[in-house]
């Protein structure tokens, strides 16, 4: 008596999962990987797709004041615009101002004045 067992074999049926990607009309930086050039940014926070993480992203800003904000509160110091002194170093257009990614903090491209 020759009882066999019914081979179980692969018989998987090929999962074809019909994956649609929407494309989002948004900034998108240039292609993937390094050597992306940076974006052309202002001096205000914006919305990009963030080349590293690949999110939407609002660009976090970290501003430096450059040699032209100095020269900017020289100015209005000889100007006699005493109480406007400092007023640069609080306005992003007259800084350089750079913009990360929050999420993973790649560098998106910078500003300057
Ligand atoms: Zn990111």
């Amino acid at each position: 008596m020759n009882t066999s067992a019914p081979d179980t074999g692969e018989n998987v049926p090929p999962l074809e999962g019909g994956l649609v990607v929407t494309q989002i009309p948004i900034y998108t930086l240039n292609g993937v990987g390094s050597g992306a050039i940076p974006l052309t940014v202002g001096c205000q926070s914006m919305r990009v797709r963030c080349p590293s993480c690949k999110g939407e992203v609002e660009t976090s800003l970290l501003t430096a004041p450059t040699r032209k904000t100095h020269l900017c509160a020289m100015t209005l110091y000889i100007c006699c615009c005493w109480p406007f002194v400092c007023l640069p170093y609080f306005i992003n257009y007259c800084k350089s101002v750079q913009h990360y990614c929050p999420n993973c903090g790649h560098f998106i491209g910078s500003y300057s004045f």
